[in-house]
């Protein structure tokens, strides 16, 4: 286990040769523990309504110039046609925060994607009621995402105005009940928020491996124009403390939770992807990742789930965006998740596989 002191050292290191071991040891955990196989999860964007104002995201509810759109039950159902005739195991299903989608819309959603396709589903559906999380999952759906985005509590509260009187807390508090309730369950980070430091990305870290998590998602933050922080560059002043919003420090974050937390899935995230458009997707496989979860919003829904800029600049057809991912992953000797893929972290939580 690594201490904070050691996380923080590994995430300033930026000598490439020296680097080198930190990849190294993260992919050697990563195959000790979770093999060669990367899990291909087809994530659905099923709305981009939202009622909250993070103030990193586009699409929320005070960015007036993002065309707002919510899929049919029956074009979502299409869709998840196609990500299992791909030999995907698994839909994520996400959107932002909105009344239009109901309780009861999502159950009838979840069973008929169960019936019709088999997939395991992952929600991914912002702060939602406790009561409807735990209906959902008994429904049928199998995990949840909610990132609680940074460890500093001061830092979310100034980037994320509550719905109500709930603070940061809530976001944690939620992803115990997850747990507890039975979800496999997934939080993560941006990397390179405007005012955020080593030290809190250490205590990021630190928390995924408190909370126990099942999957951890890491991107960059992505300034968008059409945002509050997208127009400030104020909190960038200090250099030495300021972390960067890259493609290697991400990597970093990746290699040290996988070294942290050997146990979990971890995907090369979109946002990596936008960032370095050539090498992302590979260079988070490389540092710890185990999953891709690729994109199979039709258009034109994708390009209005503006979350942040550059994401349409990824756009391929399913088929081609399969095809080439499987070149890579065989370039780079590593094989095709089969089956839903679950969290080694959540078999042995849950006391379905046992520590050997
Ligand atoms: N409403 C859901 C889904 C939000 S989008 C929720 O709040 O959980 C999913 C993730 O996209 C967010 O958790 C955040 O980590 C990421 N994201 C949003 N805006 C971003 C930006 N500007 N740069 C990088 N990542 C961003």
């Amino acid at each position: 286990m690594l201490t904070k002191e050691e996380i923080v050292y590994w995430l300033k290191e930026d000598n490439p040769d020296l680097l080198q071991a930190l990849w190294q040891n993260a992919g050697l955990v990563r195959q000790n523990h979770v093999g060669a196989a990367v899990h291909l999860r087809g994530i659905i964007e099923i709305s981009n309504y939202c009622q909250r104002r993070c103030r990193y995201c586009g699409i929320n509810a005070t960015n007036k110039t993002v065309k707002r759109y919510l899929m049919s039950i029956e074009e979502i159902l299409q869709v998840a046609q196609t990500i299992q005739g791909l030999g995907y195991g698994t839909v994520v299903l996400q959107a932002g925060e909105d009344f239009r989608i109901t309780c009861d819309w999502v159950l009838e959603l979840i069973k008929r994607i169960k019936n019709e396709t088999g997939l395991a589903v992952t929600l991914s559906l912002g702060e939602r009621h406790p009561d409807e999380l735990e209906a959902w999952h008994w429904a049928g759906a199998d995990r949840y995402l909610l990132k609680f985005e940074t460890a500093n509590p001061l830092l979310f509260k100034k980037i994320h105005p509550p719905k109500n009187k709930g603070v940061w807390k809530n976001r944690v508090d939620i992803l115990k009940f997850l747990k507890e309730i039975g979800y496999e369950t997934g939080s993560g980070i941006m990397v390179g928020l405007p005012g955020q430091s080593y030290e809190e990305l250490a205590d990021s870290i630190l928390l995924f491996k408190e909370l126990d998590l099942d999957m951890i998602g890491n991107g960059p933050f992505i300034p968008h124009p059409g945002t509050p922080l997208g127009k400030d560059n104020q909190q960038r002043k200090n250099p030495v403390q300021q972390v960067p919003n890259d493609a290697l420090t991400t990597c970093k974050v990746n290699a040290l939770t996988r070294i942290v937390c050997p146990d979990v899935n971890i995907p090369s995230t979109t946002a990596l992807a936008t960032v370095d458009r050539q090498q992302g997707r590979e260079s988070g496989l490389m540092s710890g990742a185990n999953v891709i979860m690729p994109d199979f919003t039709p258009l034109p829904y994708r390009q209005w789930y503006d979350i942040y800029p550059g994401r349409m600049l990824l756009y391929q057809t399913p088929e081609e965006q399969h095809a080439l991912l499987v070149q890579m992953l065989r370039k780079i000797g590593r094989t095709v998740g089969q089956g839903a893929g679950a969290s080694l972290n959540y078999l042995k939580r849950t006391e379905r596989v046992f520590d050997s």
